[in-house]
């Protein structure tokens, strides 16, 4: 494709195109150390909310990619930004142990927050957890989520994430979520703007077509599809948006780059 050869920074997403769970998407490491030797820009932007920013690193670094904290653009530390930018905020963290540990700044209450903050906590759901964040929506509190993804790829299968829950209570409520991460423009230019560079300049490659690919064109950028993690061709033929290309595997964007 003529116009991704000119391309001079990269979007990746993490899960499901690096890696699915602790396994690394086979020829990965070297699409990446490939793509990053020719100097491109790289960042790696993942609505991940199960690790903090150290873990996250740690673990992608154990799959054998050596890349840098300053190159990973989670949608946690976006929220991080988030909070520091509003006057002294009372949180309550629906978040993982792990990721919660970045944000021991800001005082919490589970009764009297002034901001619920929702991640990833696995199978901690339950009504009574939702019944009291909706109480305290109704109460005036604000509603942050780090993204509203509906499913993600495990390696035992599809798993629904949080966007359900996040709808769930917004439509019980009345309030409306400000959302954090992919598909959210202004996660997407911080990343650009972390690149130097304008949208036209940079693709995005993810497994996601609703956040990645639709949050990337969005933006202004190039939306590549990958056909690895999440991806379903059904779910993706039957979508509304229209990757700039799909690809079998983050393996063949080098030589789709030029390179
Ligand atoms: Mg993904």
């Amino acid at each position: 494709m003529g116009t991704l050869s000119h391309s001079k920074g990269i979007l990746f997403d993490l899960d499901g195109v690096l890696y699915v769970g602790s396994q690394t998407i086979d020829g990965a490491i070297a699409a990446v150390d490939r793509i990053r030797a020719s100097g491109i820009s790289c960042r790696f932007v993942t609505n991940t909310s199960t690790l903090s920013l150290d873990s996250l690193q740690h673990k992608i670094n154990a799959l054998g990619f050596s890349i840098s904290k300053q190159e990973i653009i989670s949608a946690p530390q976006a929220a991080l930004l988030y909070l520091r930018r509003q006057p002294d905020p009372v949180c309550q963290l629906l978040l993982a142990d792990d990721v919660k540990r970045d944000f021991l700044e800001f005082r919490q209450s589970d009764t009297d927050a002034s901001h619920i903050i929702i991640g990833d906590i696995g199978d901690t759901w339950s009504y009574p957890l939702m019944n009291e964040v909706f109480h305290c929506l109704m109460n005036g509190a604000r509603l942050i989520a780090i993204h509203k993804n509906r499913f993600w790829q495990t390696e035992s299968g599809l798993r629904m994430d949080i966007g359900g829950f996040v709808e769930a209570l917004e439509y019980a409520s009345g309030v409306k979520a400000t959302m954090i991460g992919k598909p959210a423009g202004e996660f997407f230019h911080m990343a650009l703007h972390d690149m130097g560079l304008s949208p036209s300049e940079a693709a995005i490659v993810g497994d996601d077509i609703d956040a990645d690919v639709g949050g990337g064109q969005l933006a202004g950028m190039r939306g590549i599809l990958v056909k690895t993690g999440k991806y379903r061709q059904g779910y993706a033929q039957a979508s509304a948006i229209k990757p700039d290309l799909v690809i079998d595997s983050i393996r063949d964007l080098p030589s789709l780059l030029g390179l």
